[in-house]
């Protein structure tokens, strides 16, 4: 249990340190804690230390640990791949954010829950920026389409970008994958949509956080370095049908 203590303070160090590299300012980036297949007990000692924002891949997970955690002050965004039939129970677990919104269709069926209920919700767009098939998110090249068309919803409020980088231990590969984000983010302010403010970009996990900081991430999701090895493949959480997935 104090070892989460301990690797969040390496993580904080890590970051501290990209953001002097990128002459950036530590408070501009934010600490998401990836928390599938961790135990709420285990979750708790992080909340407990005042590292409140947290996420989840599945509603299952969500659902199951809701009643352990709700106690405890914190923050969740949904990071996974949304199927329309769990929407509701999205909105009944308190998900502040769903970062993982990547079409249209998903992105009506929100709205048309969250309108029925009174309610309005902060959403990002995910992008594969990737190119590996195995990877949710909308392609690079429809992304201005679809934030033109999800800002006719008015519930929701699309405040930044997500992607997963590539899996590569090649650097200069990985950090192309983040500068196309930063670009899209770019291309959505020029659009001056109102009801379209993308600043936050979420981007860098435990391998890649430095490069993704270097390149203007502002909340990076750390789940391996904090909690240690999982031992379900990201497989798992990742891809539509296991059998395509090569990683
Ligand atoms: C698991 C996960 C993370 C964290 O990845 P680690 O490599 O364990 O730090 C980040 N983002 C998403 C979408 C995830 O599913």
């Amino acid at each position: 249990m104090e070892n989460i203590l301990e690797n969040i303070a390496v993580i904080k160090k890590r970051i501290a340190a990209a953001c002097q590299r990128a002459n950036r300012n530590p408070e501009e980036v934010k600490l998401l804690l990836a928390t599938k297949t961790v135990t709420p007990e285990r979750i708790k000692v992080a909340l407990k230390a005042g590292n409140t924002l947290i996420a989840e891949n599945k509603v299952q997970e969500l659902k199951e640990k809701y009643e352990a955690l709700k106690d405890t002050p914190h923050t969740n965004h949904f990071i996974g791949h949304l199927q329309t039939n769990k929407i509701k129970e999205i909105l009944r677990y308190e998900v502040s954010c769903v970062e993982s919104v990547d079409r249209l269709d998903l992105a009506q069926k929100l709205h048309t829950r969250l309108a029925a209920e009174g309610r309005e919700m902060d959403i990002f767009i995910q992008v594969n920026t990737s190119g590996e098939e195995s990877k949710f998110g909308a392609h690079p090249d429809e992304v201005l389409t679809l934030v033109q068309q999800v800002a006719q919803l008015p519930t929701l409020h699309i405040k930044g970008l997500m992607t997963i980088g590539l899996f590569s231990a090649e650097t200069e590969k990985v950090r192309v994958c983040f500068q196309l984000l930063k670009r899209l983010q770019q291309d959505i302010f020029a659009l001056q949509l109102p009801n379209v403010a993308p600043h936050e970009l979420s981007m860098g996990m435990s391998n890649d956080l430095e490069t993704a900081i270097e390149e203007g991430a502002t909340i990076v999701r750390v789940g391996t370095a904090i909690f240690g090895q999982r031992i379900y493949p990201d497989s798992y959480y990742w891809c539509e049908s296991q059998g395509q997935c090569s990683h």
